[in-house]
């Protein structure tokens, strides 16, 4: 486990994260299942032997399996239950719908957990073949991978426990410890000298919720989605701020040259928003844990 921290206090951070470590799942909530059981599982009609001239595919195709680079440790879009190593969430059925068509049953897919501060290495050295993860389309990520979408639009939010009174919005944040992931885009937010925030930077979100729970931060900020499972998991103890500072459109990662790839992958996202299978894995998912149903908007820009 990576932990940083912008100021004072690293010392109790760093015992927590041991025990966290020691203790796995038991006390926060990264061992957690999402409400709802198997939170949803779509069934996708698989192409047949799709021609697409994509060097990446044909490779897939002739092994028979594709690996799709997830988050395993966000409820309600990419999780994975420790118990039986089954994957579930928005993303997921995302990335279901985008391997059928493409031509993978879902058998064939291996998921692979990839966290946020290693997507652009890991995707550009093949080791997954796309990659779904909450991940943010912005032009520095764009010099390093391709993208297509956006799919879905989240917002940076906060995450804070449920007596919280002062904490507002990433306005009220000065000299407050908020907990953030390395690589992602609202810890880069956040960082600005203008919320006057202390960080604490870590790689796991599981991580910053379990500070969160134990005291030893005051807020956890990232999108608003994957607060929002958070605090469907414990709606006693956690509850997400609502006042979204940040605008992160959802992309599907794959590597930066394969443009057929990306407009297969387009094609594919688009067909599932117009024959409805999108919105039902968002009502399965996603819509579970409090987030609201808005369509993507089509078609999705190409490039
Ligand atoms: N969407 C943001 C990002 O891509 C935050 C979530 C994440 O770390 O995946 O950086």
């Amino acid at each position: 486990m990576r932990i940083r921290k912008t100021a004072a206090a690293g010392a109790v951070v760093l015992a927590l994260a041991a025990t966290a470590t020691a203790c796995g799942g038991e006390s926060g909530t990264a061992g957690d299942k999402p409400a709802g059981g198997d939170l949803f599982s779509g069934k996708y009609k698989v192409a047949s032997a799709p021609k697409i001239d994509s060097a990446v595919l044909k490779k897939a195709q002739k092994a028979k399996k594709i690996t799709v680079g997830v988050k395993a440790d966000q409820p309600f879009l990419g999780f994975k239950d420790p118990a039986t190593g089954k994957f579930s969430g928005f993303d997921i059925e995302i990335a279901k719908m985008v391997a059928a068509d493409l031509g993978f049953s879902e058998k064939q897919i291996t998921f692979k957990t990839i966290d946020s501060n290693v997507r652009e290495t890991t995707i550009s050295k093949g080791s997954v073949d796309f990659y779904v993860g909450t991940y943010t389309i912005n032009d520095e990520r764009k010099k390093q991978v391709g993208f297509a979408g956006p799919y879905y639009t989240a917002g940076a939010d906060l995450l804070v426990r449920k007596e919280e009174k002062a904490i507002k919005g990433p306005d009220s944040l000065k000299g407050k410890k908020v907990c953030s992931i390395v690589g992602s885009t609202p810890l880069q937010e956040i960082k600005k000298p203008k919320y006057g925030a202390n960080t604490t930077e870590t790689s796991k979100y599981s991580d910053c919720v379990k500070f969160l729970l134990d005291g030893a931060v005051d807020a956890v900020t990232t999108d608003d989605a994957i607060l929002k499972g958070y605090a469907a998991q414990r709606p006693e103890k956690l509850k997400v701020v609502e006042k979204p500072f940040t605008k992160e459109p959802y992309g599907v990662g794959m590597l930066k040259d394969d443009k057929a790839l990306r407009n297969a992958i387009t094609d594919a996202l688009e067909s599932h928003i117009k024959n409805g299978d999108y919105k039902k894995a968002y009502e399965g998912t996603l819509g579970k844990s409090g987030s609201s149903y808005v369509a993507p908007e089509t078609p999705l820009p190409r490039y």
